[in-house]
């Protein structure tokens, strides 16, 4: 199995930008990588679209467990959860606004082929605000079934899966009622997905973009300088 560091240039921060429609999609999604990037040393806008008050900040409370000591910058929006493509306009502001004041390493973000109309929203949007980050795609189970074909897993030992969903179930109280939403939901995909890649438990994303540089090419400035930066646009 490769392992890729996922090392930032000179020794910064590794800069994570995370995406959600809803409070809980990036931590269902993506919790596990984000547990298993805590060693690292991260800086992380955290950013949802939706959301009561109540959910923001069992947000809040997810991205500090979820990241302890991470630099974090949470941002919330006031869209309407259910209507972001009635909103793209809005969506394709708010994602432009993040771009110009950050320039993160990785972006997790939900799916294109997600059945959800905010989660795809936001997909669609993504690639073409952000030009050269690694964009990895989380999934999120749900009524519709649309668990697809995924291009990247992340294999999770079975005690970061386990922190994984004590930390949900912890962190989302709001959520516990609903019959989708158990230990044994959870547990079944990453089962499923770390079956797919020969571990006991892995998260699954899709790899719709991937930028990655060598390691003697990266060094100084060289790929920087070949190329005047001007703003992402399209
Ligand atoms: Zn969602």
């Amino acid at each position: 199995m490769l392992s890729l560091p996922l090392s930032a240039p000179a020794g910064d921060p590794l800069s994570l930008l995370a995406i959600g429609a809803h409070p809980d999609d990036i931590e269902i999604g993506a919790g596990g990588l984000l547990l298993g990037l805590a060693e690292s040393r991260l800086r992380t806008r955290y950013v949802v679209l939706t959301g009561t008050e109540e959910r923001r900040q069992e947000a809040r409370n997810a991205a500090h467990s979820f990241m302890p000591g991470a630099d974090l910058i949470i941002e919330f929006f006031d869209l309407r959860a259910g209507r972001l493509p009635g909103v793209w306009g809005s969506v394709k502001e708010i994602l432009e606004g993040v771009a110009r004041s950050c320039s993160p390493d990785i972006i997790i973000a939900p799916s294109s082929a997600d059945a959800h109309q905010d989660h795809r929203t936001i997909a669609e949007i993504v690639p073409t605000v952000f030009r050269d980050q690694l964009y990895l795609a989380y999934e999120i189970p749900k009524w519709d079934g649309d668990i697809g074909r995924p291009s990247m897993y992340v294999p999770l030992p079975a005690h970061v899966m386990q922190l994984k969903v004590e930390l949900l179930v912890k962190c989302f109280p709001s959520q516990r009622e609903r019959d989708w939403w158990d230990d044994e939901v959870f547990l079944g995909l990453a089962r499923l997905r770390g079956m797919e890649c020969r571990a006991r438990y892995a998260e699954a994303f899709t790899c719709s973009k991937s930028v990655i540089v060598p390691t003697a090419l990266a060094r100084g400035n060289a790929l920087d300088e070949d190329l005047p930066r001007t703003a992402p646009a399209g």
